[in-house]
């Protein structure tokens, strides 16, 4: 059986249990970015050729620990996953363009990824973290492919964390 993946991490530090909106960018809005993919899918009927999964990821703040245990399981148990399209921090862009992350992911996902941004809302930025900083890094350490995902409004891969 052959998978695509769409992921988000649900748990979240929030910089302090004070911080404002803990939680509400990282990752509530990834969290809400693919359930609403999931929502649209299915009133619409859609049926993909190859299974689509949908993940929501634990202990991606304390080191990936989710995603790790998922992808590493996906590794010995030789499934085989086309692409994986994680979202962390998809309501905050400052610059106010969809950045897309440039450092563990695949190349060819990332420049789909940038067409598909492009076409739909215009001129996209680079980033990377510089580190495996989020999900994506785990997919990526089994040996699966990850498109990328922006670092001002994540859409991508990857994720920069900001600290609060
Ligand atoms: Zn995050």
């Amino acid at each position: 059986m052959t998978v695509v993946i769409v992921s988000a991490h649900y748990d979240s530090t929030g910089g302090s249990s004070t911080a404002r909106g803990p939680g509400a960018d990282d990752n509530g809005s990834g969290v809400v970015v693919i359930l609403e993919a999931l929502r649209v899918l299915a009133n619409a009927g859609f049926k993909p050729k190859d299974t689509l999964e949908f993940h929501f990821y634990a202990g991606e703040e304390g080191g990936l620990l989710g995603s790790q245990a998922v992808f590493a399981n996906y590794k010995s148990s030789g499934k085989t996953v086309l692409a994986v399209m994680n979202q962390d921090m998809a309501g905050y862009s400052p610059s106010g363009k969809i950045s897309i992350y440039t450092d563990y992911v695949d190349s060819s996902l990332t420049a789909y990824t940038r067409v598909v941004a492009t076409s739909y809302i215009g001129a996209t930025t680079s980033d990377a973290c510089g580190y495996g900083c989020s999900d994506h890094a785990s997919a990526r350490s089994n040996g699966f492919r990850t498109s990328p995902r922006p670092p001002d409004t994540f859409v991508s891969y990857g994720e920069r964390e900001r600290g609060s």
